[in-house]
């Protein structure tokens, strides 16, 4: 049994086979072949192993030419490991016990690295790294064009990669795949809010595990406190089949919440609202409580295809989330495409961005691509007739970016009129605050928008200039930082000086630990991943607008994150005795 440790993302635990879902984005196959089939399988096998060979050679003579002798010996190793027979016969023997040749590769492959890593030293270690090289090049060949998508899955796994990039993470069949793990990531990567759309329990940033899994095993994925357990012994699958069942009955408990009012204990109304990626959400988000959608993040309707969403796409969307949520607030937050965000042809566009998170991202893609924007507003604008929806556009760092945004929607607003084309102009206008240029200049941002809403995920990445996805820094990635708190404080103060509402967006309005911060720092709407509406509904209906000052209060005088945090963990545990047995 091997336990690893990450980044608990997504809460609840998963129980079932691993799936390798491999670093060239192919699978390693775990099926039994029959009996019959085991001749053709060797066979099979043998000319995937020539062709192997024969690629190694051809590596070998080109790096003699252009590299040298010592360069050389590098593929003369992996050769000769290729062509040992002792090495062959293991192979084949597991073929002969009716395992499938990938499998059977990969797992001898697997093993002899792994010995060879356990024996201790640079040198040993550098050498298992061929033997990964070996396997890569060998399973490639066996599973030439059979390649296995994790889109085309027939049976459940628990996915393990070192990285899902979102598209593929918006890709995962939710029939199959039962939780993921992933080497890399971070807290608020876009991965790990999807791992919540999708209700998925999910760890990431775990560090290098991938190489002690050949894929066969039955794997624990615990969501809420970022364990995975790689051949759990028996004792331990029965501690975690019960915390499975006890899991499912904290979430029917909180459920009884649903039909509850969203207020404090004193009766100050708090608004929550759904964070959303795709328009199948809308409706189970009003099923757990969501009072509108606080932020659907468009860019989803890119990453889900390999087409360019048209206008009607763009359109039928938005009318079926505005059709889930009659008379209450929608947020179409405008393409936030860029990044790790950034579709196909678009990515052809900007090839040698130094730095994507800084760099063409967002609002400001959408300006520079006008087509494209106005596609999209043009929808908006359309889908508005029909209820009460809200634009939004993300990133936005100076007046004159947010003054040319809302020109583009006068601009499109006139086509439509000209065209006769039914519309409704007059739509509230917000913007995200999640640069903390913006954060600074609040005041004056306020007396043009008609809403903010505080996207926390970036605002703490470019306020402590730490990658959000990257778990190298996920240590320093902290909400509870004073500098953030102070920069929530500056806009909270310029929404009321201004009379326009703050909701808070950002990752940070889904854990319970900071309700009582957010609130008694005058927030009043928050829009959260929707799994956590009814725990979030609990603590607010067990806190009062005096102790949630008091609570505020208390941690902008402390003066770094790990006080504030622990501060506010011991108040959330006074507050939800109940919720807080689970741990
Ligand atoms: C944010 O940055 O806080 C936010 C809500 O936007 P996204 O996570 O999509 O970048
Ligand atoms: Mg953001």
């Amino acid at each position: 049994m091997l336990i690893k440790r990450g980044i608990a993302v997504s809460p609840g635990v998963a129980i079932g086979p691993a799936m390798v879902f491999g670093a060239e984005s192919y699978r390693i196959p775990q099926q039994l072949i029959s009996v019959n089939v085991v001749e053709v399988e060797l066979t099979r096998f043998r000319a995937a192993l020539e062709a192997t060979c024969q690629e190694i050679q051809l590596n070998e003579q080109l790096a003699r030419e252009r590299l040298g002798d010592q360069y050389a010996a590098i593929f003369s190793a992996h050769l000769l490991l290729a062509r040992d027979p002792q090495l062959i016969e293991q192979i084949e023997s597991r073929i002969r016990q009716q395992n499938s040749p990938e499998f059977a590769a990969s797992q001898v492959l697997r093993l002899y690295a792994k010995r060879m890593r356990d024996l201790g030293g640079q040198y040993l270690a550098e050498r298992s790294i061929d033997i990964v090289d070996l396997e890569k090049r060998l399973v490639r060949n066996l599973l030439g064009e059979r390649r296995e998508e994790l889109s085309n899955l027939t049976a459940p796994v628990l996915v393990l990669a070192n990285n899902l990039t979102p598209s593929e993470t918006a890709n995962l069949d939710r029939k199959f795949v039962l939780g993921f793990a992933t080497e890399v990531g971070g807290h608020t990567s876009h991965t790990a809010i999807l791992a919540g759309a999708l209700e998925l329990p999910a760890v990431v940033g775990i560090g290098k595990f991938l190489d002690d899994v050949s894929g066969s095993e039955m794997i624990i994925i615990d969501g809420s406190h970022g364990v995975v357990i790689i051949d759990p012994d028996p004792d331990t699958l029965v501690k975690y089949r019960d915390s499975e069942a006890r899991f499912r009955s904290h979430e029917r408990r909180l459920q009884s919440l649903r039909t509850l009012a969203c207020e404090t204990k004193d009766g100050v109304p708090i608004k929550l609202m759904g964070n959303i990626e795709f328009p199948t959400e809308a409706e189970p988000s009003r099923d757990k409580g969501a009072s509108g959608i606080g932020l659907y993040r468009t860019e989803f309707l890119y990453l889900e295809s390999n087409r360019e969403p048209t206008e009607d796409d763009h359109y039928r969307a938005y009318c079926q989330v505005l059709k889930a949520f009659p008379g209450e607030p929608v947020v179409i937050r405008t393409l936030d495409l860029g990044s790790d965000k950034m579709p196909g042809p678009l990515r052809a566009a900007y090839p040698d961005s130094v730095n994507p998170a800084l760099s063409i991202r967002s609002i400001r893609l959408s300006l520079k691509h006008l087509e494209l924007f106005k596609t999209q507003v043009r929808a908006v604008l359309r889908a508005a007739v029909l209820g009460d929806l809200r634009i939004m556009f993300p990133m936005i760092s100076t007046l004159l970016e947010f003054r040319q945004a809302r020109m583009v929607l006068c601009d499109v607003a006139e086509d439509l009129e000209e065209q006769g084309v039914p519309y409704r102009g007059d739509i509230p206008v917000g913007m995200m605050v999640e640069v903390p240029a913006a954060a600074v200049m609040a005041e004056e941002f306020a007396r043009e928008v008609d809403f903010f809403s505080l996207g926390t995920n970036d605002l703490i990445q470019y306020t402590l200039a730490v990658d959000r996805a990257d778990q190298a820094v996920a240590g320093l990635y902290r909400s509870g930082d004073p500098s953030i708190i102070r920069l929530i404080r500056m806009v909270v103060e310029a929404g009321k000086n201004n009379n326009i509402p703050v909701s808070v967006c950002g990752q940070m309005s889904s854990d319970p630990m900071f309700i009582p911060l957010l609130v008694g720092l005058g927030i009043r709407q928050i829009s959260v991943t929707p799994h956590a509406i009814p725990e979030l509904k609990e603590v607010i209906r067990n806190l009062t607008i005096e102790r949630a000052v008091s609570i505020a209060e208390r941690a902008s005088s402390l003066e770094v994150a790990r006080d504030v945090e622990n501060y506010l963990w011991g108040e959330l545990k006074k507050l939800c005795p109940e919720s807080m047995q689970l741990d």
